[in-house]
């Protein structure tokens, strides 16, 4: 019989219908940045062509993507000109990992990664894999990071580049990147990081750290879906070949009619993560001691909790088989292999088994998370693991 605990809060009077804990999949998008993008849609709004110099209405909009961009640059360290605009993560992870895999043109050679990369990674090196490029991916340790001594012994001489993530997103865990970066730029390689999950979430200061390419996405930090943005430094300027052509915006690396709104939403986005940080990060791991003390006592096992975490992110791994059913909005599995259905290979890579892997849920906390919100996840995930399953 599972031992009944006390519950340490009072109880809840009311609750919400389905509390939203997966800001780690997207987030809503934040009412100030709707009210920015919104001016730039109608008639009498900015809603001109930026490519369009010769008249205000383009000059117009071409002054708000420039906003936009300091304000991106800003929160990350990076100046405006460093910054591409993509459509996400996905296509800046793309544009980064290809456009200097093929500027290499007939050298091909070596790229070290991890096995616990984003697909828009993974699939993305599979490719290159498949035109003979060579893919290292590394292990993460027991405590599910990738270690600077990992790289260290996985770099060849003919390795050009390497690739790690910031954040992981299914685990929260924090890669350190300052020390990699100067190790990958003591070999002569470059250093691609894919922060989707960091931005607004741990400090990012481009200007210091040694990484030459870093992707960005708007909807993980409260603005719109299909807008991104690529960090192209100093070492990897010059070194990358466009993916998309058509028109030469962007410096030529991704042609393309700039969507304003889109830009705009991602530049009042990161705006206000930057102004919010820290305020939010006190809030949030607020928020998160609250939930591990609602969970204390739980046959349940934290994942990654012995390295650095941000305090966001959440991953679980129930000792035996429960039922939430749909009183949480949760994952499971991260959302792009829940669209396969899949294990996540994540979860395997840090040794958990498939029984395991199934037993796991990630809970991601966001701006708009309340205490009574992590209250009523804590008792449903109590409820869920104290109740034997029939
Ligand atoms: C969400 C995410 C992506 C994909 O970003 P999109 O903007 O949705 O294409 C890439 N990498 C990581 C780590 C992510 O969390």
């Amino acid at each position: 019989m599972p031992q009944i605990l006390p519950w340490p809060f009072a109880p809840a009077n009311d609750t919400v219908a389905t509390p939203y804990f997966d800001y780690a999949a997207t987030t809503p998008v934040d009412e100030r940045v709707i009210a920015r993008m919104v001016e730039c849609l109608g008639k009498s709004g900015t809603f001109g062509n930026p490519a369009s110099s010769s008249h205000s209405f383009g000059q117009r909009a071409r002054e708000q993507v420039e906003q936009a961009r300091r304000q991106v640059a800003g929160l990350v360290g990076a100046e405006p000109q460093q910054l591409v605009w993509t459509s996400g993560a996905t296509e800046s992870n793309n544009l980064a990992l290809k456009g200097v895999a093929q500027a290499r043109g007939a050298a091909k050679g070596h790229i070290i990664s991890s096995q616990i990369e984003h697909k828009a990674v993974l699939d993305t090196l599979a490719q290159l894999q498949g035109q003979g490029f060579a893919v290292t991916y590394l292990a993460p340790d027991k405590d599910g990071a990738i270690t600077t001594d990992a790289v260290r012994q996985a770099l060849r001489d003919d390795t050009f580049l390497v690739s790690l993530m910031l954040v992981n997103n299914e685990l929260g865990s924090v890669t350190d990147v300052a020390a990699i970066g100067d190790l990958v730029r003591e070999h002569g390689a470059l250093l691609h990081v894919d922060a989707a999950q960091a931005s607004g979430k741990v400090v990012i200061d481009l200007g210091t750290l040694a990484v030459d390419l870093m992707s960005f996405s708007a909807h993980k930090t409260y603005g719109p879906k299909g807008i991104g943005a690529l960090y192209v430094g100093p070492c990897a300027n010059g070194r990358l070949q466009a993916q998309i052509h058509g028109g030469g915006h962007e410096q030529g690396l991704r042609s393309g009619t700039l969507a304003t709104h889109q830009i705009v939403g991602m530049g009042e986005a990161f705006a206000l993560a930057h102004e919010l940080f820290a305020e939010e990060q006190a809030r949030i791991a607020s928020l998160r001691e609250r939930l591990l003390k609602g969970l204390q006592g739980l046959p349940l096992a934290f994942n990654a909790a012995r390295t650095r975490q941000i305090p966001h992110t959440l991953s679980i791994t129930a000792y035996s088989d429960f039922a939430l059913g749909n009183a949480l909005a949760v994952s499971s599995t991260s959302a792009c292999n829940s669209a396969s259905n899949a294990p996540s290979h994540v979860l395997l890579a840090l040794g958990l088994n498939l029984a395991e892997a199934t037993r796991t849920l990630r809970l991601s906390l966001g701006r708009f998370t309340t205490e009574q919100e992590v209250d009523q996840a804590a008792r449903a995930i109590r409820d869920a693991l104290l109740v034997p399953v029939p």
